[in-house]
């Protein structure tokens, strides 16, 4: 892309309402703009962001064998009577009434939805094990809307379901999903702990939310430290082998993390002193088992293979996929903007012209963009006619991980200088050498 020809309006001055750091980012690097309170516009350089993630997701998802579809944002009022939960969700959900006086609502979650469609076409063990999910657009008309995406009203979250023939199978999908999401959020560079958690209005015995350590969390989070460094990193993982899931887990879930909901003093007294901190948490997921709760009131039966007709077991699982936009910039800035990890960052590289109108200089950096788009690598080229400090801050702004800084006196001696957005390092060297160390990079970022 061409800065000249893009629609990146960022701000000069950080807006006085945004209260914390990825808000105000957000706002001055031109990728939201709020609508209504907690409704937010995605500005083309925050949307390619949100995609980068849905697509981290979608895979991570698929990976392990779970099936994407797509349910509508607005249901039928009568699903949740069935549950209970029509009465009992409160104020937080959105209720509209259609020309016919029909009740519908705008969906903070999908449990009754998704359950409906199971017992609809699903009657056997056979068909299970089953995880369906999608990413769609969900409506808590929150009390106190705020932080910009992260505590939005409307806001995009990836919602799973499993359903299984009994408790032993579904904990087997509650770990299947816990390893996926802890794939999930290291492919997105964040650091996200599994902790204990409370069921809330979902309901249910077996539950875990994924936090992100960030000052700005809304979460009080007690945790041995030694768990932040816990990582998946690139090992297999035979998602349909219940025991080698279930060690993964016990390794990631053994260190002391609890939230303020289900901390417990005594418990966390005999974490080693040096170990213990306390410190506040983002949640970008949750996953829950409740074994009956929906499929027995909603009569979502399968036939066993004793041919006894029983209730599904269920869970659902939730990464906050818009909200993960500002817990990541929460974990990955400086005082000069964004810095984007390579997993979602929404270019590869920048590409900076000092001396647009050069002939060479614009040469190279045309025949650089290709070079890159020829490996698959997107940049983002600023061939604007402005002076190349300003080029530097939006650069900066917008976090690209990798800059490269193109001008005829490198050129005369045959090289143009790759920058790491994170360390400032500077290194000079040939373009065709720094397309194929770019090219290396984002091969470990798929
Ligand atoms: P919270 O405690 O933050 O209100 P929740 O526990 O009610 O969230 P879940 O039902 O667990 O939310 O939803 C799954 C995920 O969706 C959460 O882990 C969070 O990342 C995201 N999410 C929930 N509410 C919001 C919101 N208002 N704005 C943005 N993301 C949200
Ligand atoms: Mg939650």
């Amino acid at each position: 892309m061409r800065l000249s020809r893009y629609f990146l309006p960022v701000l000069k001055e950080p807006p006085s309402d945004a209260q914390i750091v990825s808000h105000r980012l957000m706002l001055r690097a031109g990728m939201i703009r709020q609508q209504a309170a907690g409704i937010y516009s995605w500005l083309p350089l925050g949307y390619r962001v949100l995609r980068r993630i849905e697509a981290i997701v979608h895979e991570e998802q698929e990976r392990v064998g779970h099936i994407p579809l797509l349910m509508p944002t607005l249901q039928p009022a009568d699903l949740w009577r069935e549950s209970g939960r029509y009465d009992a969700y409160g104020a937080e959900m959105l209720r509209v009434r259609d020309r016919h006086k029909r009740d519908l609502l705008y969906g903070p979650t999908n449990e009754e939805m998704i359950t409906d469609i199971f017992r609809a076409h699903v009657g056997s063990y056979r068909d299970l094990p089953l995880t369906l999910y999608h990413i769609q657009w969900k409506f808590r008309d929150e009390i106190r809307p705020r932080f910009g995406v992260m505590r939005g009203r409307e806001f995009l979250m990836k919602d799973g379901y499993n359903f299984d023939v009994d408790k032993a199978a579904a904990l087997h999908a509650y770990n299947r999903h816990m390893v996926s999401y802890l794939r999930t959020y290291e492919r997105m560079g964040l650091t996200a702990i599994p902790m204990r958690a409370d069921s809330g209005p979902i309901g249910g015995d077996d539950t875990h939310e994924f936090l992100v350590l960030a000052q700005t969390g809304e979460s009080e989070v007690f945790y041995d430290d030694r768990v932040t460094a816990l990582k998946l990193g690139a090992r297999a993982v035979d998602h349909d082998d219940p025991a080698a899931v279930k060690a993964v887990c016990e390794e990631f879930t053994s260190l002391y993390a609890r939230t303020d909901e289900t901390h417990d003093e005594a418990a966390f007294a005999q974490v080693p002193q040096a170990h213990r901190k306390v410190g506040r948490g983002i949640e970008v997921g949750q996953i829950f088992y409740f074994g009956t709760k929906y499929s027995e009131p909603m009569g979502a039966v399968v036939v066993n293979d004793q041919g006894e007709r029983v209730p599904v077991h269920m869970g659902s699982h939730g990464i906050g996929v818009s909200r993960l936009l500002g817990a990541i910039i929460e974990a990955s800035h400086d005082e000069r903007g964004i810095i984007w990890p390579e997993g979602v960052t929404p270019y590869h590289a920048g590409i900076v012209n000092l001396k647009q109108g050069d002939g060479a200089a614009d040469a190279a950096c045309e025949g650089l963009y290709a070079a890159l788009a020829a490996k698959g690598l997107s940049a983002l080229y600023d061939d604007r006619g402005e002076r190349a400090g300003a080029k530097f801050a939006t650069m900066d702004l917008i976090g690209l991980p990798w800059r490269l800084t193109v001008g005829p006196r490198g050129l005369a001696a045959g090289v143009v200088e790759l920058t790491c957005r994170r360390t400032g390092e500077s290194e000079e060297m040939s373009p065709e050498a720094a397309v194929d160390r770019l090219a290396q990079i984002y091969a470990a970022h798929p």
